[in-house]
């Protein structure tokens, strides 16, 4: 056992997952891209007193989120546009970013203290049809990473208008059960009422089922903009399950929320993604209220639901070629020609080990490597010898033409396979 490990709460991408992570992160690249955000990047850090000051009177959630060392978050995002003045760019303001975030929690299977985010956000519109075109590239993620099976839980929690009448309420429904609720929840109940709606101690499940719901209790606006929401959703042909109960973690998020789980899931800390509106949190951070809605996706998670869906992992990229010698000494030879295949934009490895030849193309071919190219006495009179690990064959090429050759040779190689298919 090592000494040291990585730090509770994190984990280390090997290659594999790191490779796994890149595609995921190509997606969302490839995606925000063609539904117009523009990325940002935000710091590593910020100052803790944006939460202390901005957020943390209005939540208890930050403070035993807030990482003191390092805190990221999509509030990031946020910050950046009232810090940047983005209410004069033409609006909405589409930003998307993606990278590690940070929360000092309680670490356990699928929650870390540092995790992989993807994040977008739509600030300057009101909606509801952009709540809807956010939902639908949500979705549209999880599609094209190969999780087919996710389930929309969507809910409105209305705004300051109706939520504060709906929360005395739903107090009101706990107090009269005070004698059923568990210790912890009993301490919660004053500072945050809500909370205990998403609450997964078995003990809440049925108090929870008989609860008043939000939805009966949103003001004409909000009531208007969820319908809005709804029938956008079905124009899209996306399926969703109405969750009454279904509220966000931070007290500036208002009417829609919404999460992902993949199907079957039941976990509390499963779910791939959610996201939400935030018409309060530009003017809480001190910005001209401004509306805003995004999400964010758990790369973390969604590389844990691919793997446990039994989706194959893309294959690491193989070396087109690795330049081989039998001569141990020649590694000079071996490194100048591999040096010249990657300046000339091909993936290419030397084998700079003291090993026999063969143990070298093995090593070659274990790579998935496509050529082996030896260096032997040939070289002497501008030649190495080709070899092509895949279909066994071997010739002498000159040096001065191998790159050409190695181009020619894998695309016709390509091609033959395809016709044998
Ligand atoms: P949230 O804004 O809390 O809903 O987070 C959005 C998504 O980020 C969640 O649905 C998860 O997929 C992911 N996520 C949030 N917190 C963590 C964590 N501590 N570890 C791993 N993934 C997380």
């Amino acid at each position: 056992m090592p000494a040291f490990r990585a730090p509770r709460g994190t984990h280390d991408l090997l290659p594999a997952d790191r490779a796994a992570f890149a595609r995921l992160e190509a997606i969302a690249d490839d995606l925000t891209d063609r539904y117009g955000y523009r990325q940002i990047e935000t710091p590593l850090f910020e100052q803790a007193a944006v939460f202390e000051r901005g957020l943390g009177e209005v939540t208890d959630v930050v403070e035993k989120e807030l990482f003191r060392i390092a805190p990221r978050s999509d509030e990031g995002e946020i910050w950046a546009h009232v810090q940047h003045g983005m209410q004069t760019w033409p609006q909405p303001v589409k930003l998307t970013m993606t990278g590690p975030m940070f929360r000092y929690d309680r670490p356990q299977a699928g929650r870390y203290r540092q995790f992989w985010q993807f994040d977008v956000e739509a600030i300057g519109d009101p909606g509801p049809a952009i709540d809807a075109e956010i939902v639908e590239l949500a979705m549209r993620f999880y599609a094209e990473a190969g999780l087919g099976e996710v389930e929309l839980l969507l809910n409105s929690i209305g705004d300051e208008a109706c939520r504060p009448g709906y929360v005395d309420e739903l107090a009101a429904y706990y107090r009269r059960h005070l004698d059923e609720l568990p210790q912890t929840e009993r301490a919660r109940l004053e500072r945050s009422p809500l909370r205990l709606l998403d609450s997964k101690d078995p003990a809440m499940v049925e108090l929870n089922a008989g609860a008043p719901v939000i939805t009966d209790h949103l003001c004409g606006l909000c009531a208007e903009h969820f319908a809005g929401v709804r029938a956008h959703l079905d124009a899209l042909g996306l399926a969703y399950r109405l969750e009454p109960r279904l509220v966000r973690g931070l007290d500036y998020y208002t009417r829609t929320a919404f999460e992902v789980y993949p199907a079957g899931a039941g976990g509390q800390q499963s779910a791939v993604g959610g996201g939400g509106r935030y018409d309060g949190l530009v003017q809480l951070l001190g910005g001209r209220p401004t509306p805003g809605i995004g999400f964010g996706i758990g790369l973390d998670r969604v590389h844990l639901a691919l793997d446990q869906a039994g989706v194959p992992k893309a294959p690491e990229p193989s070396p087109l070629a690795v330049v081989v010698s039998a001569d141990p000494a020649a590694t000079v030879e071996r490194l100048r020609i591999a040096t010249v295949l990657r300046a000339e934009g091909l993936r290419a490895r030397a084998d700079l080990g003291v090993r026999k030849l063969g143990r070298q193309i093995e090593g070659a071919a274990r790579d998935g490597a496509h050529f082996a190219v030896i260096v032997g006495d040939e070289l002497a009179a501008g030649d190495v010898r080709l070899k092509d690990l895949q279909a066994g064959t071997q010739r002498t090429v000159p040096l001065e033409g191998l790159t050409r050759e190695l181009r020619r040779a894998s695309a016709s190689h390509r091609h033959g396979e395809k016709g044998r298919g």
